[in-house]
């Protein structure tokens, strides 16, 4: 394993403390795993932090953090199955030689050669199962991965692991947005939803309030009501995940016990079941279509969300350029 602060290449056997800088490992090659049999290092960590935070630029959530991970698995899933499939065609040329050795009459081997194919099928289907289940990861595993990298002193200052915009910002800037003029209201399903476009600015630069549905941040309800109040015609958008209560958004909003929606547009431009069978990056089995909206990678989700809300498009096909998965090397 190699150190991320001094690039020695550390044996495990020699230890989880680095034999030239004395920096502690955190992840152990032996027993940590990202999923199935994927390891995780420290210098994997750090790669995963930055590509998620675009190098400490960008607020992210933990389920954003788990689908740049998953892409990663995604990738060598695909991998894996060009080597199985190499390899099954290799062993069933194998089996077929040694079958049709004592014949050499051409109708035997062709008889041989059909035997062959669906030996080949059984032991590809063989592989693709021991590898199939590995792309996702459970929401309480990547937690206790960030924990863990936490508590071993590494400060991950722009993940938002709870809100924590419930009080009005101190410094000025952050919620100048009465200074630009509100256009539009956006209601998001969870807060941590709220903290990813308020901290990384997506509400002024879209001129949008955005509120999640508890209510959260409260100090604005106030203001959420007076911008409806002042302009009926306000358009008032739903952002919800594409699980079975991200559905029900729409119809519980109508009785939000913070603000009265009756009379205004609602557009519901939240992620559907089909909008993520649509977004192959999402790497998504017909069997489970269910994905959280900032499982979408900030600057597509971002942008996305903005040319939705503007142009009243679909928001998946918008988000289906193919997705460059960037460097993957880890040394
Ligand atoms: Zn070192």
């Amino acid at each position: 394993m190699k150190c991320p602060k001094c690039d020695f290449n550390q044996r495990r056997n020699d230890g989880m403390t680095c034999s030239k800088c004395k920096y502690e490992f955190v992840f152990d090659p032996k027993v940590d795993r990202l999923s199935g049999n994927t390891k995780i290092t420290d210098n994997k960590m750090i790669h995963f932090l930055n590509l998620t935070s675009a190098n400490n630029t960008l607020y992210f959530t933990a389920q954003q953090f788990k689908a740049r991970i998953e892409l990663y698995l995604h990738k060598m899933e695909k991998k894996a199955r060009f080597i199985s499939f190499i390899f099954a065609g290799i062993l069933s040329a194998i089996i077929l030689y040694f079958l049709s050795f004592p014949r050499r009459k051409a109708e035997g081997n062709i008889f041989i050669f059909m035997l062959c194919i669906p030996v080949f099928l059984i032991l590809l289907n063989a592989v693709h199962k021991s590898i199939r289940g590995r792309i996702r990861i459970a929401d309480d595993h990547i937690k206790s991965l960030l924990q863990r990298w936490k508590n071993a002193g590494n400060p991950v200052p722009f993940l938002i692991d709870k809100p924590r915009l419930h009080k009005p910002p101190a410094t000025p800037g952050f919620d100048d947005i009465y200074d630009y003029g509100v256009e539009r209201l956006l209601i998001v399903q969870r807060d941590e939803l709220v903290d990813l476009f308020v901290l990384n600015q997506w509400h002024t630069q879209n001129k949008t309030l955005v509120l999640a549905e508890s209510g959260y941040p409260n100090y604005l309800n106030k203001q959420a009501r007076e911008v409806l109040q002042k302009d009926p015609d306000l358009p008032v958008f739903l952002l919800h995940d594409a699980t079975r209560s991200g559905m029900m958004m729409a119809q519980r909003v109508q009785k939000l016990p913070w603000i009265e929606l009756k009379e205004h547009r609602v557009v519901d431009v939240g992620l559907s079941y089909n909008d993520v069978a649509k977004i192959k990056r999402l790497g998504r089995k017909k069997n489970d279509l269910t994905a959280h909206v900032d499982n979408i990678p900030y600057m597509m989700l971002a942008s996305g969300l903005g040319t939705a809300l503007v142009g009243g498009l679909a928001f998946a096909d918008l988000l289906e350029k193919p997705e460059d998965f960037g460097p993957m090397d880890f040394g």
